[in-house]
């Protein structure tokens, strides 16, 4: 996988807001407003080596928007970070969180790290004093700016980011919130960990279930079948091959930065993630074909190609080479502007990053609301739903003199949990805003999605600073 320094996301990113303006009547002076980052934090702090030698690391944390407050976005450990993509990422979070209607700003940090060169010691010490930095310039906190889990990053870091934040703020009763994406124990929330992947399966089962969209594609409206190609088995690339393969679509490919392996037959998810954690690599695997140059899989024959990674995959250079009738972007930024153009020529669907991804944000802020209230979700009324539906099958038994098997009983009356809350809040959300999207595309008889989400995320954006008076 390959990014380059030539190549700025935020710019990317910028004029893809330019082409949805042009469908707006938005003052040009807010539109600016919209568009530029708000506050952009970097610094860098050293590093001691074991051996005493010490390495000065690079930080960021921009905030895009504080049109909502706090601002939310990951925190991402790559080589490649630089200011331009975190600059981008955060423009991004902006109008994902705006789309799906989450009311928070966007924002987005990053270490400019490889972390697999890190012993877990090493990236403790960074991620705490990374937080400490944040804290002294007053860029997190719960009602401020609030990370979470990104590329390079797991609630493993949200542990430390969490405890170090409370550590400078012990009278904060609410300083839990001041990151999302933490483990249970310290709390987290149900259903966070495969909350992108899952808002990518049901993002994608959307948009395939609508037989408009799909006679022009050629495709049938189901998931049964299809075949699918999946360039990244991290978390939100696992999960989503996951959720669709129990839906029963074909992973026929999947692409790794050190290679990736192909089955025309399909490939067993669960098997191959075991083998990858086992092995850190595909190389080996004896149920598929290995393949050492994995971007050439981006332009394999498939039904739906999710790039899983990281930016700038899909670009001018391969996009007329693509084969895919849909390209699902799980990934923040993978298909350039240049490339959609191309892409959208040759009839292919994008459904944008901003929408299919939202799926973590969105959990987020129930994480967020949880940490606020203390309570988690289900936690007072489960008891109480499901001891009102057993009265309720009670009086249709006495009634009909049927009755229910435990089975039957079970499934109706019980109460929901916390993970069914979650799951039913993200399927909503992504449900909801597909169908928001895709009607204003319609609306407006444009052919890009992107376009119409953005269209959808500047109104929002537009009317919040309109109502304080600030632009006519
Ligand atoms: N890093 C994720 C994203 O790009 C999640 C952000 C969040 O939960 O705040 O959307």
């Amino acid at each position: 996988m390959t990014s380059n320094t030539e190549y700025s996301l935020f710019e990317d990113v910028c004029q893809a807001v330019d082409n949805a303006a042009s469908h707006v009547d938005i003052h040009p002076g807010l539109l600016d407003q919209i568009k530029f980052c708000n506050s952009i934090y970097k610094f860098s702090f050293p590093l001691k080596h074991e051996d005493g030698s010490y390495e000065v690391l690079e930080g960021y944390r921009v905030q895009h928007s504080h049109h909502k407050l706090p601002a939310k976005g990951g925190i991402r450990y790559s080589s490649y970070v630089n200011e331009e993509e975190v600059k981008g990422l955060a423009a991004l979070m902006t109008y994902k969180c705006a789309l799906v209607n989450i009311p928070y700003g966007g924002a987005k940090g990053g270490v400019s790290i490889d972390p697999s060169k890190y012993d877990v010691s090493q990236l403790e010490k960074i991620t705490r004093r990374y937080t400490s930095e944040l804290i002294s310039k007053k860029f997190i906190g719960p009602a401020i700016d609030v990370p979470a889990p990104d590329y390079g990053t797991s609630a493993r870091e949200m542990a430390w980011i969490a405890d170090t934040y409370q550590a400078f703020n012990p009278e904060a009763i609410n300083a839990k919130g001041c990151v999302t994406g933490k483990p249970l124990s310290q709390h987290g929330i149900r259903g966070r960990t495969e909350a992108t992947g899952l808002g990518v399966y049901y993002g994608i089962r959307e948009a395939v279930s609508i037989k408009e969209d799909m006679d022009v594609l050629g495709l049938d409206t189901s998931l049964k079948g299809k075949t699918v190609i999946i360039q990244g088995l991290g978390n939100v690339g696992y999960h989503s091959a996951k959720y669709l393969s129990e839906a029963g679509a074909k992973i026929i490919a999947v692409a790794e930065w050190n290679g990736g392996i192909i089955n025309a037959d399909g490939l067993d998810i669960e098997d191959l993630k075991a083998y990858q954690n086992h092995n850190k690599g595909f190389k080996g695997y004896d149920k598929g074909e290995f393949v050492k140059e994995s971007k050439s899989l981006l332009t394999q024959a498939c039904d739906i190609l999710i790039p899983a990674a990281l930016e700038n995959q899909i670009t001018e250079e391969n996009a007329k080479d693509i084969k895919a009738k849909i390209i699902a972007e799980a990934a923040n930024g993978p298909v350039t502007q240049g490339a959609e153009k191309i892409l959208l020529e040759n009839n292919v669907l994008i459904i944008p990053d901003m929408y299919l991804n939202a799926g973590g944000v969105t959990v987020s802020y129930f994480e967020w609301l949880k940490n606020l209230s203390r309570v988690s979700f289900g936690k007072l009324e489960k008891r109480y739903d499901r001891r009102k539906y057993e009265n309720l099958l009670d009086s249709i038994e006495k009634a009909t003199g049927k009755s229910f098997t435990q089975e039957q009983r079970d499934l109706i009356a019980r109460g929901a949990d916390e993970q069914d809350l979650v799951y039913s809040g993200l399927e909503e959300t992504m449900v909801n805003a597909y169908h928001h999207m895709n009607s204003v595309r319609k609306d407006k008889g444009i052919q890009s999605l992107r376009t119409a989400g953005f269209i959808v995320a500047l109104e929002r954006i537009a009317i919040s600073y309109m109502d304080l008076g600030i632009f006519p």
